[in-house]
């Protein structure tokens, strides 16, 4: 049992938070409170090859192990979390099209996606179905070559800046189960018909833009269904979903060790009744559940993406990694705001940024609550093991 990185990911670590502390950090707090896309981030990123991350060598991407995939997402929330969001649905999505596209789709997006020239995202969620993606209302008609997409996605995370946009449709809306009927198409945004509707307004996680989307009678040549067999979707989105909960956890401690870092310092600088607050059992309590959650959290998010890169199934793996890890960064950004006191309050300190940012973790590739029962049911029938 070895619980050291790689010299390989080491070095992948120590660049990636040069990196942040150069580039994210200085300007994090003013383009957050201002709402503005960090395109010289985006810019850095691209010439980092840090959209090239899940996509294989042959296409110009990093092919990079789900360790070091973890190690880059926590570095990049330790910055500043909206910036991950920017390569989080990208990278996902590049791993889709890598692991299920036809040899015609790879060689046509993935070069361009690698290299950050073109970008992408995930479009699942509808104003009617979040958790229950059968129940998705989307629709594509076969109509010659081609497909007529109809419907509504919300809360698509670049979605102002995805070239394709994968989409969950369904291609057979009577199929019993729902899901043998779904399918994934590749999207040009700007075919006619695709209107990306307006920007949602987010308690956190400001930078990249989240935003609603119409499809009305949208032509999609039907060269553009991921992998060219009708009925997958549904199993590529939630192959892809395992990844994204890797990423997802390591966000998710990414934020927590920040919490950590700034009560650390906070608290051996703030005095009250004449001493440090870190001379406060209280204080040190808080400081000690912190360090001993977050390190818990991160071996789980490691453990996880250390077994999907031995090529085993880690679905509830990776599940139990982004319930805990989501659930520390919320308890940690609080508890760093208490041992800041008034000031943890103050959006001119980075305390109230996270703890604004970490509920997303929670929600966000599937909900603490229906990840949880997916786990049960993984450990009921036998499939996943603990112990
Ligand atoms: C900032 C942000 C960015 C996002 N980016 C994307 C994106 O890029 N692409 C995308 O497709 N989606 C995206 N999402 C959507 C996200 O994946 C969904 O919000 C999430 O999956 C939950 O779906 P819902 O919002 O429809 O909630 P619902 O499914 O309506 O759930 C509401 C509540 O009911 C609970 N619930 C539902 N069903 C059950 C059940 N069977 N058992 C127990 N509890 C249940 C849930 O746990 C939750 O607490 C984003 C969301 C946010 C907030």
């Amino acid at each position: 049992m070895d619980f050291e990185l790689s010299d390989e990911q080491r070095l992948l670590r120590d660049t990636i938070r040069a990196f942040v502390n150069a580039e994210i950090r200085p300007v994090a707090r003013e383009f957050e409170a201002s709402g503005q896309y960090p395109e010289q981030i985006v810019a850095v990123m691209a010439k980092m090859g840090l959209f090239g991350l899940l996509v294989p060598e042959e296409y110009g991407g990093m092919a990079a192990d789900m360790v070091s995939l973890a190690v880059v997402f926590e570095e990049i929330s330790r910055g500043w979390m909206g910036v991950a969001g920017i390569i989080g649905s990208h990278s996902l999505s590049c791993w889709m099209i890598a692991r299920f596209g036809t040899h015609e789709q790879k060689r046509a997006h993935l070069p361009a996606l690698a290299s950050g020239e073109r970008r992408t995202g995930i479009a699942l969620t509808e104003p009617g179905a979040g958790s229950d993606l059968q129940g998705i209302a989307t629709t594509a008609r076969k109509d010659g070559d081609r497909y007529l997409v109809n419907g509504a996605k919300t809360w698509i995370t670049n979605a102002r800046h995805a070239n394709p946009l994968p989409v969950l449709v369904k291609t057979d809306p009577s199929a019993s189960p729902p899901h043998k009927g779904m399918s994934v198409l590749l999207v040009d945004p700007a075919t006619p018909g695709f209107e990306v509707v307006r920007d949602l307004p987010k308690l956190g996680y400001r930078g990249p833009e989240t935003c609603e989307i119409t499809l009305d009678d949208v032509a999609v040549p039907a060269g553009n269904l991921l992998g060219g067999t009708q009925g997958r979707g549904l199993q590529q989105v939630l192959a892809a979903l395992e990844k994204g909960r890797v990423n997802i956890a390591a966000r998710a401690v990414g934020v927590a060790q920040e919490a950590y870092d700034q009560a650390l310092r906070y608290s051996g600088q703030r005095e009250a009744f004449g001493r440090k607050i870190s001379d406060f059992q209280a204080v040190q309590l808080k400081l000690a559940d912190m360090a001993m959650k977050l390190q818990a959290a991160r071996l789980l998010t490691y453990w996880a993406a250390s077994r999907a890169d031995a090529g085993r199934r880690a679905d509830l793996e990776s599940g139990l990694a982004k319930v805990y890890a989501s659930e520390v960064a919320q308890e940690c950004a609080f508890t760093a705001m208490q041992v800041h006191g008034g000031y943890g309050y103050s959006r001119e300190f980075t305390v109230e940024r996270l703890y604004r940012d970490a509920p997303l973790m929670v929600i966000g590739e599937g909900t603490n609550d229906i990840l949880r029962t997916v786990i049960a049911e993984s450990l009921i029938d036998g499939r996943g093991m603990i112990g």
